[in-house]
């Protein structure tokens, strides 16, 4: 029977098409994208801090919101501003960078700046029409698109399948990204959701990039659960991070580490990647 998904399938022709972030490829080698939830707009040297100061630790790409999904509509939405001090961190760190598109519009405004990771947000993860465009338009260039799990996702499959919409409208560079279910556990933002990352891994050939923030949802908990994401596979780490966490805005004063914890957690996420491959092998015997 086919899979219901040709170009993500594993078996497919395209499970040997390299998928590259500045000079690393996904699957050799984990890679680290970590900042801030989101930038503030009103202080640039902040963002700039934090840019140069991840990547001191080691990370290969810089994230951050410019426009913000937020539950309540009173809560800060964004700022276009934002954009603008990710392509100056860009520029002077010399690292790729990534942000949430939300709509059409937001799409434009990165394809225009060439931002380097679209991210689909979790809210927007079984918005099939946004899934296709994002795909359409950005097909040829050298973008990648990070899609979050959706917080209603169960079947891997489902999940998939809408990396497969992005794959289908055009763009093949689809890195897969559990960031935790709905919550189910008191003390954790989300449900924590590492443990898909083989079975996901058995069907897709696509990188999957672990948020382990937003599933635990408090600082203290996230080097944990990004070892265990590690040690199941996972090809690379999407992490909020900030040079003062308590100054930063939406989830950063809980949510994001230190530039200090994330310079230990990359060097013991190398190793646990090493020590993850050899029972990677065990796996598909
Ligand atoms: C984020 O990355 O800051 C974010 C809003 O993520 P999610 O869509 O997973 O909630
Ligand atoms: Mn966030």
């Amino acid at each position: 029977m086919l899979a219901p998904y040709t170009l993500l399938d594993r078996k497919s022709d395209l499970s040997r098409h390299d998928i590259r972030l500045a000079d690393k490829a996904f699957g050799r080698e984990p890679v680290f994208i970590a900042g801030p939830c989101a930038v503030d707009p009103e202080d640039r040297s902040l963002l700039l801090e934090t840019a140069h100061a991840i990547k001191e630790a080691g990370a290969t790409a810089l994230r951050g919101g410019v426009w913000k999904p937020r539950t309540s509509p009173y809560a800060y939405q964004g700022d276009s501003r934002a954009l603008d001090y990710l392509l100056e961190a860009r520029e002077r760190y010399d690292m790729p960078i990534c942000t949430e598109v939300m709509d059409n519009e937001e799409l434009a405004i990165c394809l225009d700046a060439r931002v380097d990771i679209l991210q689909i947000g979790t809210r927007n993860a079984l918005n099939y029409n946004l899934l296709r465009e994002i795909g359409r338009r950005s097909a040829g260039s050298d973008a990648l698109v990070l899609l979050k799990r959706g917080r209603h996702m169960a079947p891997v499959d489902e999940f998939i399948l809408a990396g497969e919409h992005i794959a289908a409208g055009g763009n093949t560079n689809v890195l897969l990204c559990p960031r935790g279910t709905l919550p189910t556990v008191e003390g954790y933002r989300s449900y924590p959701d590492e443990s898909i990352i083989p079975l996901v891994k058995e069907k897709t050939w696509a990188p999957v990039v672990v948020d382990p923030s937003h599933a635990v949802g408090h600082a203290k908990y996230v080097p944990r659960a990004a070892l265990a994401a590690f040690m199941y596979g996972a090809d690379g780490l999407l992490v909020e991070a900030h040079a003062v966490p308590n100054n930063g805005i939406c989830d950063d004063p809980k949510q994001a580490i230190t530039p200090q914890v994330l310079q230990q957690l990359i060097a013991d996420a190398r190793e646990v990647f090493r020590l993850a491959q050899s029972y990677a092998g065990l796996a598909q015997a």
